[in-house]
């Protein structure tokens, strides 16, 4: 039986701002792939071109990959702390005959660029300097500015093996003598990232579609240094729903963002694990431990995967509906707290929550059936808190403009009342908002004189409590007022204000 190879496996982000969705999928099957094989995920930033760094950018990437879980076994490590390193092993290639210094001026350069484009060629490097004689450019290079090229040999066809695309074969006489270290002293990503993954140990080495083009370069790169290849695999990219590239116009493509909106972590990860892969049979959700059973390259598929938000809504809707209502109520804790500013409405929900937690979880307990991430929480919570339409019931309202007798509804009003005052204490001790909810809608029902049609005797009432005219669950908002501190005082309170309404009202 051969042994399990132990995979170190890497994400290598640029420090350029939020981490991006696409980030965190290859960070997901990274993680899934190192863990599943005893090995390590690492995670390395890639900052050699520091004009282009965004301050807080690492905290911010370490922020996702924690929010989501996959924390890297080591790392951060960064490319720049290590700027030397690189210059040496590009002087190497310089002895060995594989690269050069070039000389060329941005002007040469731009304007050899224009004629290729006037002759609809594509851009490329002509190669001036590649044939200088080597002790002279040495000698240049003390004195002039330059960058070091690597050489891409003539007439050979290069091979990838790759475990997701399969074989793809490029023309190597289609490829630029890439720059390998830039005119400061840095790096390009194609020696950075070469040399690294060597030097860290990477053997299996995941990345995005769009670098597919660069692999001729680094296999290059590899045989000129004499490495071993790791085993390469290119993932699909992520597009919008029109089919182009993923955007920021056309999406939300930071991952921050997602956890600021409040949707369920694993939802996310669910969401993303699917942008690409697909397990041979699926099932409603996924735990880690699942993932980590499942995963594989061979069910990577070739072509592109499109971000659907809908999916992720609904996906966020599941894991928080499956989850213990105890642990979503102290996951919406945090989140308000991590909260810069709150609504009123989440500052009255925590408010309820320091003095009445039994209240406050089955508020949530109902919410969370209507809405699918945090933020909607808030504005469905909002419905609970709605004072001010009770000061503005009005008897047209209460009598579904005209359609109930005003009689009738002042009975109904005051039968509802004295019911609710007779609700079993055993009742209270349920636990899932939902069955409370089902229990007092049975009740009612069975309390309903027989005198009184079902809608004389539930619209009014409705209406007298909830401060709604329609579609607000009456059962549910009970099921959470009746717990509250002086709740059944309020409901009855409520009831008596509609009643006195109709009694005032003079046809
Ligand atoms: N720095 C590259 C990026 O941010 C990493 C590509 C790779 O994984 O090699 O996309």
């Amino acid at each position: 039986m051969s042994e399990q190879i132990k995979y170190r496996t890497r994400v290598a982000p640029s420090p350029t701002g939020d981490p991006h969705v696409g980030l965190l999928r290859n960070a997901l099957y990274n993680y899934f792939l190192a863990r599943q094989s005893g090995g390590q995920f690492i995670l390395r930033i890639e900052d050699t071109d520091q004009a282009r760094e965004v301050e807080g950018s690492i905290d911010r990437i370490l922020a996702a990959l924690n929010w989501i879980g996959t924390v890297p076994d080591e790392g951060p490590f960064k490319q720049s702390d290590y700027k030397d390193e690189y210059l040496k092993l590009a002087k190497e290639l310089i002895n060995k005959g594989h690269a050069y210094y070039c000389f060329c001026s941005s002007e040469r350069l731009d304007q050899l660029r224009a004629e290729q484009a006037k002759n609809h060629q594509a851009p490329r490097y002509d190669r001036k300097c590649r044939e200088l004689d080597k002790a002279e450019s040495e000698k240049r290079s003390l004195t002039e500015p330059h960058v070091i090229r690597m050489k891409m040999p003539d007439d050979e066809e290069i091979v990838l093996r790759d475990a997701v695309k399969g074989e793809v074969k490029f023309n190597s006489n289609e490829i630029d003598d890439q720059v390998i270290i830039k005119s400061d002293g840095f790096p390009t990503y194609h020696l950075a990232s070469v040399v690294d993954d060597h030097l860290m140990k990477i053997n299996l080495m995941l990345r995005s579609d769009e670098w597919l083009s660069s692999s001729p370069k680094h296999l290059m790169l590899y045989r000129y240094f004499g490495w071993d290849l790791p085993t390469f695999a290119h993932l699909p990219l992520i597009l919008n729903l029109d089919r182009t590239k993923i955007s920021k116009r056309k999406n939300d493509t930071s991952v921050l963002s997602y956890k600021a909106k409040g949707y369920h972590p694993l939802a996310m990860a669910h969401f993303l694990m699917f942008c690409g892969w697909n397990p041979e049979k699926t099932q409603d959700t996924y735990s880690f431990a699942d993932y980590e059973k499942l995963f594989s390259l061979d069910r990577v598929g070739k072509s592109p995967a499109v971000f659907d938000i809908k999916k992720l809504d609904w996906l966020s809707h599941q894991y928080f509906n499956q989850d213990k209502i105890d642990d979503v109520f102290a996951a919406y804790l945090v989140w308000l707290g991590d909260k810069a500013e709150n609504t009123e409405v989440e500052e009255l929900f925590i408010k309820l929550a320091r003095e009445n937690h039994s209240a406050a979880q089955a508020m949530l307990d109902i919410v969370r059936m209507r809405a699918d991430y945090f933020t909607q929480y808030s504005a469905t919570a909002a419905t609970f808190f709605n004072q001010d339409k009770l000061g503005q019931l009005s008897a047209v309202d209460l009598l579904q403009d005209g359609k109930i007798d005003k009689v009738e509804a002042i009975k109904a009003l005051e039968l509802v009342k004295q019911s609710i005052s007779k609700i079993e204490k055993s009742w209270y001790d349920e636990k899932s908002a939902e069955k409370r909810s089902k229990q007092l809608n049975e009740y009612f029902r069975q309390v309903q004189p027989a005198e009184l049609s079902p809608a004389a005797y539930l619209h009014p009432t409705r209406v007298a409590i909830t401060g709604e005219k329609q579609s607000m669950n009456m059962f549910e908002y009970l099921s959470v007022y009746l717990l509250m501190d002086k709740g059944v005082a309020e409901i009855e309170h409520r009831l008596d204000h509609a009643a006195a309404i109709l009694k005032n009202e003079n046809n």
